[in-house]
């Protein structure tokens, strides 16, 4: 075995459900394939005084009100949410955004990663989060059409952990729950998002990330992700 993968085995048995041949890779994007270098709150206190909104809402609010929202467009209408006054919200989005294009970068070595995927299987990419906010972070990392196929759930009616979200992916990349490995960090829009369709899971793990959870088929560590992740999805085929 490996340094640094866990794999799950008494599980493995139900990810070599059948005989279907692994034809797809899906990642999720924030905190799986790219991280930002400054903490959120750092990034909204900055966007706060370059937008000149000055924020009063915790971290806590802010994720309960963009869970609720399902923001389609930009994050404005959860912003106006959350600040009372609804035309400070687009401002607020918009230097948000900008704040974290700035601090956003690829895992190291992550192109290199895709690149050796795409040699063996389609690899599609499912990301939360509004159309803009997450277009703009593609565009950052130069990854706009770089996946075989790309949805971001502000596109759709619901996100992660719905089976809408999941669907729309594995329809892109024309394969069958089976077919696939879904990666990404989050328990809830992750982990339990995609085994509850029924697509095998690795969850990826980070310090001060979620702790690993029983119903993904095999957890890694993100450090050892580029290294470690094509000889693991291997292990689903
Ligand atoms: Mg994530």
């Amino acid at each position: 075995m490996m340094d640094g993968i866990t794999i799950v085995y008494a599980q493995m048995p139900g990810v070599l459900r059948g005989s279907m041949a692994l034809r797809a890779v899906v990642f999720d994007l924030d905190y799986t394939l790219a991280v930002v270098s400054s903490d959120r709150s750092t990034l909204l206190a900055e966007a706060s005084k370059s937008a000149g909104v000055p924020v009063e809402f915790s971290r806590e609010e802010y994720g309960a009100a963009h869970q609720r929202a399902h923001a389609h467009e930009t994050r404005g209408p959860i912003f106006a949410e959350l600040l009372k006054e609804g035309d400070a919200g687009e401002a607020l989005a918009e230097a948000y955004r900008n704040a974290i294009a700035e601090s956003l970068e690829p895992i190291d070595g992550a192109e290199s990663l895709i690149a050796a995927l795409e040699a063996e299987y389609a690899v599609g990419l499912l990301t939360n989060g509004p159309i803009v906010a997450q277009r703009d972070k593609l565009q950052t990392l130069g990854w706009e059409g770089r996946f075989d196929a790309t949805v971001i759930t502000g596109e759709l009616e619901k996100g992660k952990p719905h089976p809408e979200a999941f669907e729309a992916i594995l329809e892109a990349l024309d394969v069958a729950p089976a077919e696939a490995v879904y990666v990404g960090d989050s328990v809830e829009a992750d982990v339990a998002g995609a085994s509850e369709v029924g697509i095998p899971v690795v969850q990826v793990l980070y310090p001060g990330g979620p702790e690993p959870d029983p119903r993904a088929d095999a957890h890694i560590e993100r450090r050892d992700l580029v290294r470690d992740l094509p000889e693991l999805v291997a292990q689903f085929e």
